[in-house]
């Protein structure tokens, strides 16, 4: 038996609760790993709280990130003990995830544990981080460098935002962070932040162009936030979107795109290609400030994280939320 967070949907609805889990009941897999620690991502709370429909099969154990060490493996790449961190792949969502003790999974979708971190700190980064740090990689293959001129950065106290303004400011980038939460301005300068702006001036309808400002964007809300950013993109501009937090819709217009060549870059971390996770990794161990990682994180139990998730959709959790799985 092992512990785990079992999401169940019966005729009253949907139900998360700290179960013991026969191992019997594992899914299929050729590696078996024995989970360290595992965190929230946003998706975990829509899971959790059954807010969305991203589960796509019941009994589901959620959580899309998990790092821990291989138990047993069929798998060529992976031998006992091995450390590992797997991201997304669906997992969490209709494969068994990280939020138990153990897990079994496809040995393709795991990624060697970077030496540089701990099982705890790779879930301190989790999706969210790697998120950040794919919308930086788009950021720099088009071409946009820090004497380009200002970042926006959205959502900024979120997960992928807080990672994503350490990772730029580390990068020599000037970060203007994008808050609905005044309050939090110290912890994002603390970050790299240069600049502190209000979510308010963002998330109403905009003009189709406005005075340009940004040479990039890390834009994780979507809908007006997003049409708003493009607007204000200068010319020959990028802006990278990974979310929704704020809406999936995109008012906008094509002006931003024809008028001033901006490039609208889709970021995606659930099926990105095993050589881009391992350069997201590889680039997260050597431009991540492990101190401001600390800042940016704090720590729960496995069963703390049931009301954990909801506290994330209602915008009360600052930074990056790490389930400690063993002791
Ligand atoms: P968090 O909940 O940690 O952060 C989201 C942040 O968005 C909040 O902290 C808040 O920032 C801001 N926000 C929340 N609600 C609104 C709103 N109504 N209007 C404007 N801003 C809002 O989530 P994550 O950082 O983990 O994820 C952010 C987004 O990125 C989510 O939509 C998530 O689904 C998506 N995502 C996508 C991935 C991909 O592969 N494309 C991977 C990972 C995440 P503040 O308090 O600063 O205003």
């Amino acid at each position: 038996m092992f512990k785990g967070i079992l999401i169940e949907k019966d005729e009253h609805g949907l139900r998360a609760a700290l179960k013991d889990i026969d191992d019997g009941a594992l899914p299929e897999g050729n590696v078996t790993v024995r989970v360290a620690a595992s965190t929230l991502n946003y998706k975990d709370g829509l899971a959790i709280t059954g807010k969305s429909p991203v589960v796509r099969k019941f009994p589901m154990v959620p959580g899309i990130d998990l790092a821990g060490t291989v138990e047993a493996s069929s798998h060529p790449d992976w031998q006992v003990g091995d450390a590992v961190v797997l991201n997304g792949w669906g997992v969490g969502e209709g494969h068994w995830g990280g939020l138990a003790e153990k897990a079994r999974l496809n040995g393709d979708w795991l990624v060697p544990l970077p030496p540089a971190f701990t099982p705890a700190q790779a879930m301190a980064i989790g999706t969210a981080g790697y998120t950040a740090m794919l919308c930086v990689l788009a950021l720099e293959r088009h071409g946009v460098k820090p004497s380009d001129g200002e970042i926006a950065v959205t959502g900024a106290a979120g997960g992928v935002g807080s990672v994503a303004v350490a990772l730029l400011a580390k990068l020599g980038y000037t970060v203007a962070a994008v808050t609905g939460r005044p309050q939090e301005a110290d912890y994002l300068k603390q970050l790299g932040a240069a600049t502190v702006l209000d979510r308010g001036d963002f998330n109403q309808p905009g003009k189709p162009l406005a005075k340009e400002r940004w040479a990039g964007a890390v834009d994780t809300v979507g809908s007006h936030t997003l049409a708003n950013v493009c607007a204000s993109t200068t010319y020959g501009g990028v802006v990278t979107a990974c979310g929704l937090a704020g809406g999936f819709d995109l008012p906008a217009t094509v002006m931003p795109f024809i008028l001033r060549g901006v490039t609208l870059a889709g970021v995606d971390s659930v099926m990105a290609p095993k050589a881009l996770r391992l350069q997201a990794w590889q680039r997260l161990a050597t431009d991540l400030d492990l101190a401001k990682l600390g800042l940016i994180t704090r720590t729960i139990s496995l069963a703390e994280a049931i009301p954990v998730a909801q506290q994330l959709l209602d915008g009360q959790v600052r930074g990056r939320v790490v389930v400690q799985i063993a002791a």
